[in-house]
This record gives C-alpha cells, sequence and structure tokens, in this order.
C-alpha cells in the first residue's frame, strides 16, 4: 500500500517536472521563423556560412583575387578552381563547386588578399547539381550590378571524338 502512494507521488513529480519543461519552452521567445512569412534578419545571418563568393575590389567588377591558387590548395574537397588572368593577377576564371564544399573555411584562411569569403545567402534553392556549380567572377559582376558575363559554351564532345 505504501509502496503504491510512493509510486503514485513520484510518477506525478515526474509530470510535474516534464509540464514544467513545456511550459518554461512554450512561454519562451519564439527562436524560429515561419518561412515565406518571415524570415532571418541581417544580424543573425552574420555568422551564417553560405556558398563562397569573392570580395570586391572596386564597383567595376573587380576582385581581389591575386590568382595565387592558395585557396584551391588549401581545399580538401578539390572545390576550387582559378585560373590566372593573360594580363595582370586578376583571374579570367573561378570556378567553386558548391556541392563538394563542406564549409570548413580553409580556402578564406589561407587567402593572402582577403579576396573570399562565405555569402550570407540562407535562401538559396538549386533545382539540379549543375546550378550549384558555382562562376565566382560572373556573380561578383552581378552584386555589382553588372551584366554576368556569359557562361562558356560546353564543350563539343561530338567534334571531339570525330
Ligand atoms: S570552405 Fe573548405 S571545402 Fe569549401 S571551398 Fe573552402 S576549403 Fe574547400
Ligand atoms: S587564395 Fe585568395 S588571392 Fe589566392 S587565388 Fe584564392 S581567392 Fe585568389
Amino acid at each position: 500500500m505504501i509502496k503504491a502512494v510512493v509510486d503514485n507521488l513520484k510518477g506525478l513529480w515526474s509530470l510535474v517536472v516534464g509540464l514544467s519543461v513545456t511550459g518554461r519552452f512554450f512561454l519562451s521567445p519564439q527562436k524560429t521563423v515561419h518561412f515565406p512569412r518571415d524570415v532571418v534578419g541581417p544580424e543573425i545571418l552574420e555568422s551564417f556560412r553560405g556558398p563562397l563568393e569573392l570580395v570586391p575590389a572596386d564597383d567595376q567588377g573587380g576582385s581581389k583575387c591575386i590568382s595565387c591558387q592558395m585557396c584551391a590548395r588549401a581545399c580538401p574537397g578539390d572545390c576550387i578552381t582559378v585560373v590566372k588572368g593573360d594580363a595582370g593577377k586578376a583571374p579570367k576564371e573561378y570556378k567553386y563547386d558548391f556541392t563538394l564544399c563542406c564549409l570548413c573555411a580553409a580556402c578564406v584562411e589561407s587567402c593572402p588578399a582577403g579576396a573570399i569569403r562565405f555569402s550570407h545567402r540562407v535562401y538559396m534553392v538549386a533545382r539540379s547539381r549543375e546550378e550549384l556549380r558555382l562562376d565566382l567572377l560572373a556573380d561578383l559582376r552581378e552584386r555589382c550590378g553588372l551584366e554576368p558575363a556569359p557562361a562558356p559554351a560546353p564543350a563539343d564532345k561530338t567534334k571531339a571524338v570525330a
């Protein structure tokens, strides 16, 4: 009889503890948003690591990149391809495969020119893996309000085989 009463009291206490935890979280301020009716504010996105982007050097689509390849060498996922331009140190091609990126920041930390950083694109969507293989020079031009450079035409495999 006494054991049954003690067991019931323990069960009741457990219920009180559980409900107090539920009540505390129920009354605390909401930490999530109802997307798409609401979006996360820029202050929260400061620490968010989205896909890489080039840091603009001017408003003409120029980047700080000096084509040193340090980022590509540091990358454990082989995500980055930088091709130096014909004149000067500026790259003529900067490709980044977001599908392979683990957001480790090795590239950002190894860059001697401060030329790359993580974007805060939290609402980025893609319908195919191809759309996540990014041309960062075109992206930079677009962010500067310029027309992105046309994508290079895919290689004609029929001719290559012939
Ligand atoms: S964040 Fe890491 S995995 Fe992604 S591109 Fe940079 S070095 Fe490579
Ligand atoms: S490490 Fe920096 S400067 Fe060197 S190629 Fe990469 S982005 Fe450009």
